[in-house]
């Protein structure tokens, strides 16, 4: 079984993610990582995330890259959500991404374009959305507890920001794909949206027959 999650920054989709793929015994691929992977190793190299010759040299890095903590921080992802406007970057990344969702016994990704673009047969998809102001508090709550000092508004605008890139660029923007569940988290606990998540996957395969 295939499972798609798509949806913006602090929607939520990667804690459903994940716990989709423990519930289901599936392996799980945030496809984000590669992008913000590919961010890092642009940043480390002095290079400018807007030359898409630049930084489609980037995209053949080591694996270990992906285990680091650093690819989290939000300096990254932004420049992740400029990177991967390149449509040259997106077809670098491709195959692999392809590869894991195709791996025999099905797999979990979650990231922007799976279902549309990853993997349009996926068995189910989930598009998982909240509030850019509740997105917005989630993130700026998480950096509190990590002692990073920074504003909520500029927290919001970071956000606001990130979901025009991903939504306007030509080559797969985030959008939700025709037959994909919509999960708005925006009032829900973690617990509840899991349980939701579970329910509309369980639903998806029952009507699959
Ligand atoms: O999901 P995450 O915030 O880690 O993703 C970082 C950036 O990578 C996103 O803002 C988006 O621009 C890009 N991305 C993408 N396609 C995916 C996953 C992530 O374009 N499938």
């Amino acid at each position: 079984m295939i499972i798609a999650v798509d949806g913006p920054a602090a929607s939520g989709k990667g804690t459903i993610a994940r716990a989709l793929a423990r519930h289901y015994g599936l392996p799980h691929l945030d496809t984000g990582l590669l992008y913000r992977a590919v961010a890092a190793r642009v940043l480390a190299e002095g290079l400018d995330p807007a030359r898409e010759g630049d930084v489609v040299a980037m995209c053949d890095f080591d694996e270990s890259l992906l285990e680091s903590a650093e690819l989290r921080s939000d300096h990254i992802g932004k420049t992740a959500s400029i990177v991967s406007a390149h449509p040259l970057v997106r077809s670098a990344l491709l195959q692999r991404q392809k590869r894991f969702a195709q791996q025999p016994g099905g797999a979990v990704l979650d990231g922007r374009d799976i279902g549309t673009v990853i993997a349009p047969d996926a068995d189910a998809k989930l598009f998982v959305k909240a509030t850019p102001m509740i997105r917005a508090r989630r993130r700026h709550d998480e950096l509190k507890r990590h002692d990073i000092d920074v504003s909520f508004d500029r927290v919001l605008a970071d956000i606001r920001a990130r979901d025009d890139r991903d939504s306007r660029r030509s080559e797969a923007p985030l959008r939700q794909a025709a037959d994909a569940a919509l999960l708005d988290t925006s009032f829900l606990s973690i617990e509840a949206a899991v349980q939701k998540a579970i329910a509309l996957v369980d639903a998806r395969r029952a009507t699959a027959g």
